[in-house]
């Protein structure tokens, strides 16, 4: 029998038959962490523990006796652990599995559709979409999560069988599963992969891995019910999509689950309405997004706040269309690799044109109506551009996932040699940024082109490397702790994405800086360069807030509505005590305004405590609260939201403090 080499990242090499188990070599290098884990990455590839390491095939080249560790882990074993993003995905996605299993057990017929993992949705966990024999409803759903546990409970090993695609198609015909065999017929190579758990009717055409057993599946919860089209596509079959979560324990679960509930109650779409910030009307279309005169004001300030900024950091303020002809989306590539999510062409006497998804081609277009000099750069344009994606309505929520939103959007044409400080500048604009709103645990991440081979990625190699690496110097210069994470680069480069822990300790993914070698080929950009030659500029696209609408969105429901002084809709409310005081009550409103302050006066002739009641509703950080008093002494009583009452003081005393915490920025009204 021939032997094989193994070895995991901090081990020295053991010798093991080929026909092993990944799970059995594992134990060989280290039991504590044969126990821990879930599957494992095997050259590259994400493997059952039970694969046998001569069926992993091996890589064009590749030495077939070596199982090494090598640099970048394409060649030897590592087990994918709890506690780790593609454990996470491990775990969720098997739960999903064993949610069909469920499903299928009590409702026999019950057609199948796809079970990912989500792994960045703040809501789930994981889905499955089903066509039940009859319509689903909320009440069975805890008839499913007890099945689900059931069948957890009985121990039952993850079973993996590979048959060729004739047979695979045989057989999901043969249990009239018209979904199954449509996806086999689309993804499958000549030979297929299926799972089945032991003891159940449940069968899956999928890549796997799996967890090994379903006794690994402890902590899940099945969360809600919605409809779904099979392939988003709503022309073809309506299904339900039984949305879930799971994690490693359950005290994790139980953490998210409060955490959920204290989410409800920020609810921004729930808060939106209340505080009269925005609104969307499906009248007018799904996922276009109204702001009302309240949340107007606050977008002014976030734009506002930017504008600053961005002239302190000599950007260039550009204006682009909407739309443009269709060849331009097909230059770019749009059409291509991201047409879905754009909305259908318009044609116009002969031309066609197409709503703008991304405003990188219009930078583009302003960059290439010169010829440039390196003199000339970098070149740094600015945009709050808007962009239009034509999202399902299934998938739209909210301000966090619409059809038309704002970037906060930028691109930067520079040398190869001035890329450094442009990283360095993106990398301190964001956290300053990030900062002021109030979000100063900010987890910065750093995806590269890793193995690369799942994905097509554009550009050479040495482009890359280089790439990554003054990425990575900018983050190192500043001292800034980040996660590389392999594999999850664009396919044009490298990103540095930020993802911001709200106050409730949710993570949101929400600027981006990205180097593009795509774009530049594609349109052909140059600069003359000190040899008087033609080169081509590096393009980096960045955006601090991302899509202005969610980050609108994140704003609310990380303040819970209740906005710092400087983005507050209505900064002070002035109440009188009673109608004779309503004139000194206009004349304080008046003084305070022509400072700049948004100021309101309730003058209804309501119980004091009613108006208070009413400007705490709506989150109103100062009320000045007026009665004959503070007429005579020509004073005003200090109401904070949170603190309540601070106070009588001379109206000069209250302006200034109150401006301070506007001009500052301050977050909290010390
Ligand atoms: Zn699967
Ligand atoms: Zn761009």
């Amino acid at each position: 029998m021939s032997e094989i080499n193994v070895q995991i990242k901090e081990g020295s090499p053991v010798s093991v038959p080929s026909s092993a188990t990944v799970a059995e070599a594992l134990k060989k290098l280290d039991r504590d962490l044969a126990k821990r884990a879930l599957a494992a990455r095997v050259r590259g590839k994400e493997v059952d523990l039970e694969r046998t390491l001569d069926s992993i095939p091996l890589e064009p080249g590749e030495p077939a006796g070596l199982l090494e560790w090598c640099n970048h882990g394409a060649r030897g074993i590592a087990p994918i652990l709890p506690q780790t993003r593609e454990g996470l995905d491990v775990l969720r996605h098997s739960t999903a599995h064993l949610l069909a299993a469920a499903v299928l057990d009590l409702f026999p017929a019950t057609k199948l559709g796809i079970g990912p993992a989500l792994l960045d949705d703040p809501r789930y966990g994981f889905f499955y979409d089903v066509i039940a024999p009859r319509a689903l409803t909320e009440a069975d759903l805890p008839v499913i999560e007890k099945k689900m546990r059931d069948i957890a409970k009985r121990n039952m090993p993850y079973r993996r069988d590979e048959i060729s695609k004739a047979e695979a198609l045989r057989v999901f015909h043969e249990r009239d599963e018209p979904l199954k065999c449509e996806l086999i017929d689309e993804k499958a190579g000549e030979t297929v992969s299926v799972y089945y758990i032991d003891g159940s009717p449940f069968l899956d055409f999928c890549m796997g891995p799996h967890v090994p057993n379903t006794n690994r599946l402890k902590a899940f919860k099945l969360l809600s019910l919605a409809g779904a089209y099979w392939k988003g596509d709503a022309e073809r079959p309506q299904m339900q999509r039984i949305y879930g979560t799971a994690f490693f324990s359950q005290e994790e679960l139980e953490a998210w689950l409060k955490q959920r509930e204290e989410a409800e109650k920020r609810d921004h779409r729930r808060l939106g309405r209340e505080l009269d910030l925005f609104s969307i009307q499906e009248d007018y279309g799904q996922g276009l997004v109204f702001w009302h005169p309240k949340g107007g004001i606050i977008r002014q300030q976030m734009e506002d706040y930017l504008r600053e900024e961005l002239v302190r950091r000599n950007y260039s303020f550009v204006y682009t269309p909407h739309i443009a002809k269709r060849e331009l989306w097909q230059t770019s590539g749009h059409e291509q690799n991201y047409g879905d999510s754009m909305f259908a062409p318009t044609k116009l006497e002969e031309t066609e044109f197409r709503l703008k998804p991304m405003n990188c081609p219009f930078h583009i277009g302003i960059y290439k109506s010169h010829q440039r000099s390196y003199r000339d750069l970098p070149q740094r344009y600015a945009e709050m551009g808007t962009v239009y994606r034509a999202e399902l309505s299934g998938t739209l929520h909210g301000l966090m996932r619409v059809r038309g939103f704002t970037v906060d959007d930028a691109h930067l044409f520079c040398t190869p040699e001035q890329i450094p400080r442009e990283i360095d500048d993106c990398v301190d604009f964001a956290s300053a940024v990030l900062k002021t709103f109030g979000f100063d645990k900010i987890k910065y991440e750093l995806s590269v082109k890793g193995s690369g081979e799942n994905k097509l990625f554009l550009g050479s190699d040495e482009q890359w490397e280089n790439a990554e690496k003054m990425l990575a110097a900018g983050l190192d210069a500043r001292g800034i702790p980040y996660e590389r994470i392999e594999g999850e680069a664009a396919f044009y480069g490298p990103k540095i994405d930020f993802k911001i822990e709200d106050a409730i300790g949710r993570l949101w993914q929400l600027g981006t800086v990205q180097w593009d070698f795509n774009l530049p080929e594609r349109f052909e950009l140059e600069y003359i360069a000190e040899d008087n030659k033609p080169h081509r500029p590096v393009m980096v696209h960045r955006a601090l807030f991302g899509s202005i609408e969610r980050f609108f969105g994140v704003l609310i429901e990380h303040f819970a509505g209740a906005f710092p002084m400087w983005l507050a809709p209505v900064q002070v409310a002035v109440l009188p005590i009673t109608d004779r005081i309503n004139e000194y009550a206009e004349k304080i409103a008046q003084e305070l305004r022509a400072t700049g302050l948004r100021v309101e006066v309730n003058v209804r002739s309501d119980k004091i405590g009613a108006k208070i009641r009413d400007a705490q509703l709506q989150k109103i950080p100062f009320m000045l609260v007026l009665g004959d008093r503070e007429l005579e002494e020509a004073r005003v009583a200090v109401r904070e939201r949170t603190k309540g009452d601070i106070g009588a003081m001379a109206l000069n005393e209250f302006k200034e403090m109150a401006t301070r915490l506007v001009k500052t920025r301050a977050l909290n009204n010390n």
